[in-house]
């Protein structure tokens, strides 16, 4: 790889070309931005279905509303999810101990939070980049990234090449273009893993509801529609190599059947072990530069954090948002902006990395007196400034 201080800046009054690495919820707002100012952008994506029909559901807050409305994506957002404004708590038995108002992270004008079926805010993120008029190839990688005084070279796995003023790594934590540009550091697991899956809503379920104390460390469940919530297991991480997938279903059920209020209701459709999802908890935070010349880390690729206050796609959005802000900001596209770029992200993704974790380690450590409503408070309030 060139060293960055010799790249140089995009083209005067030229169309710069971005080459954007993943179509997950980074690469795909970054893209509808760049786009909106005019800037060719090509999209890759590894996964032929480009990730549309996979997943049970996601929480996003505020902030990450802000920006799906900034994508012009919101009213299809509203329209498809479900909204509320609270966190539940409640005992093993379904007993509600308190419930906390939440912060409305993304001003007073958007909900606090939105619950929504993770391929439908998919489906609706394709079909904004597909408008966008950028080019996309699915099923494909970079096999191979080449910088040199004029910009990055790329070779596809599909054996096309291209010629690039930028590429944007939006690969996601496992993020191959991360390691490409000899940044070593890698997502660590953190102990905990989550079983999910999509189930019919009981007309009761009106906001997320998370049950402590019972024999896994949170059961959860959350509305994503009118008629759809996903619900939620997590324990501690086992080998998932001595998980026979086959059993999904079966070991979810175990766990969830400790449960009471809607829990038996929700159960009951716990029986496809294919609709099972079972992930571990991954801690990621790139400390230095997030680029090395003209490539630089959106997301998950730069960071990541287990989803103890549902962050992870927000912050992968509002990366989005400052990179696209910078690029089209007619500033050159050199290092002190892509150091601009790190330097505005770093304080908001480390706090929020840090409190996810923090709120996952006191449970993997049987902390009971810790304050996790103070620091998901702070956290939130925090994350009310605009990135
Ligand atoms: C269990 C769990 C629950 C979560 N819940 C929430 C939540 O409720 N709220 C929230 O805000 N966040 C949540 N998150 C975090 C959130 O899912 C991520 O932060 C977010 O999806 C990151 O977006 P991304 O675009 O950076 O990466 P990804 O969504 O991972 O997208 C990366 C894309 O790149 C593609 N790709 C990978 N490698 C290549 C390659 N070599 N070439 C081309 N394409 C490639 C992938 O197929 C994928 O489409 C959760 C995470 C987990 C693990």
């Amino acid at each position: 790889m060139t060293d960055s201080r010799t790249l140089p800046q995009p083209p005067a009054g030229g169309s710069p070309t971005v080459l954007v690495i993943g179509g997950g919820a980074a690469g795909n707002a970054v893209t509808i931005l760049l786009r909106r100012a005019g800037i060719a952008v090509d999209l890759i994506e590894a996964r032929p279905d480009w990730n549309a029909t996979t997943g049970s559901g996601i929480t996003l807050q505020g902030n990450a509303l802000r920006v799906l409305r900034q994508l012009g994506v919101w009213e299809r957002i509203a329209a498809s999810g479900y909204p509320y404004g609270s966190l539940g708590v409640t005992a093993p038995d379904g007993t509600v101990l308190f419930v906390a108002e939440d912060i409305q992270t993304g001003g007073e004008d958007l909900p606090a939070t939105l619950g929504m079926q993770r391929p439908q805010l998919q489906r609706i993120l394709i079909d904004a980049v597909r408008a966008s008029g950028a080019r996309i190839r699915l099923g494909t990688t970079a096999e191979s990234l080449e910088q040199d005084a004029d910009g990055v070279s790329v070779r596809f796995s599909d054996g096309g090449a291209g010629r690039y003023d930028l590429v944007i790594a939006a690969d996601g934590l496992g993020s191959a273009t991360r390691a490409a540009i000899g940044i070593t550091e890698k997502p660590e697991p953190t102990g905990m893993a989550i079983w999910r899956i999509a189930a019919p809503r009981p007309a009761s379920v009106t906001r997320t509801d998370l049950a402590y104390g019972g024999p896994a460390y949170i059961a959860g469940y959350t509305p994503t529609s009118e008629n759809t919530l996903y619900a939620y297991v997590v324990e501690a991480c086992r080998d998932r190599s001595a998980i026979d997938p086959t059993s999904y279903a079966a070991e979810m059920r175990r766990l969830a059947q400790a449960y009471g209020g809607v829990w038996p209701e929700i159960t009951a459709h716990i029986t496809d072990p294919k609709k099972v999802n079972y992930t571990w908890f991954d801690r990621l935070l790139v400390e230095g530069s997030w680029h090395r010349g003209r490539v630089v880390l959106v997301g998950d690729a730069a960071h990541c954090c287990p989803p103890t206050i549902a962050q992870g796609a927000a912050m992968s959005l509002e990366d989005a948002s400052v990179l696209a802000e910078l690029l089209t900001s007619g500033r050159e596209w050199d290092d002190a902006l892509f150091q601009a770029y790190h330097d505005r992200r770093i304080p908001r993704v480390r706090t929020v990395v840090e409190a996810s974790v923090r709120i996952g380690q006191w449970q993997l450590d049987g902390v009971r007196d810790a304050d996790v409503a103070g620091l998901i408070g702070r956290t939130m309030t925090f994350l009310k400034e605009r990135p």
